[in-house]
């Protein structure tokens, strides 16, 4: 494992005050990304870059989101501590680790059994205790279900179903919305067992949500 160093610390604090200047504005979030190292998160060819506000390859045709990204969706996710997170497309784990300093509850799904492996053994040794499975987020996870909060970090077709059923009455739901080139950032919010209200905000560009209720490859 790679060493944090006061160079990277310095570099971190610079990224958070480019986030600032792009708006966003909620300090544990910007805390968050802060504090979590995303050197530790790249391949040794990209590691110099890692401080940038860009999205880089992580291997198997995928990507680490762009820090902005990043943080304009946890920042829509208003994280509570003790809340129950779910994340859709684990990747790198980078997301996972920023949930994780906003909350000890977090459950990540990743359907890239290569990816799954190394990510897990990466979240292993750096002592982040987040619940890792390997499948198809687009179905959620029922059987941990309901959650306060769920992100996805893959682009979808539409809203999956299944994920709506697993949000608990007043939980939250910020999944990226549209078609394979982009999407339009989506909050949903469960304001009863039936009925569920949206907003429709920025545009994005991210890898597309596969499995059953997303592009179903
Ligand atoms: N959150 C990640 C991070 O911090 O590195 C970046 C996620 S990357 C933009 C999208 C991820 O979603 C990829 O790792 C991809 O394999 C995964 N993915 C795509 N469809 C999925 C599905 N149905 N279930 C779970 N993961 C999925």
């Amino acid at each position: 494992m790679q060493a944090d160093t006061y160079r990277h610390r310095g570099l971190r604090r610079t990224l958070v005050e480019e986030l600032r200047r792009k708006g966003i504005r909620d300090e544990r979030v910007l805390t968050a990304i802060g504090t979590v190292p995303r050197h530790l998160f790249f391949e040794a060819a990209f590691q110099p870059h890692a401080y940038q506000d860009k999205a880089f390859p992580i291997g198997e045709g995928q990507t680490i989101s762009q820090p902005y990204t990043v943080a304009y969706q946890t920042e829509l996710l208003q994280v509570r501590p003790g809340e129950r997170v779910l994340e859709i497309g684990t990747g790198s784990g980078y997301q996972c680790c920023v949930l994780l300093e906003l909350t000890t509850q977090v459950f990540s799904i990743e359907y890239n059994p290569v990816l799954f492996e190394r990510t897990a053994r990466r979240l292993a040794a750096l002592h982040r205790p987040a619940h890792l499975f390997c499948g198809d987020g687009s179905l959620g996870l029922p059987q941990h279900a309901p959650f306060d909060k769920i992100l996805v970090t893959a682009g979808s077709p539409a809203l999956p179903r299944p994920l709506l059923r697993q949000l608990r009455v007043g939980g939250s739901l910020v999944i990226p919305v549209g078609d394979e080139q982009t999407q339009r950032m989506v909050r949903v919010v469960r304001e009863s067992e039936e009925e569920f209200s949206r907003q429709v905000l920025e545009e994005f560009r991210f890898v597309p949500l596969l499995g059953q209720a997303g592009w179903n490859k």
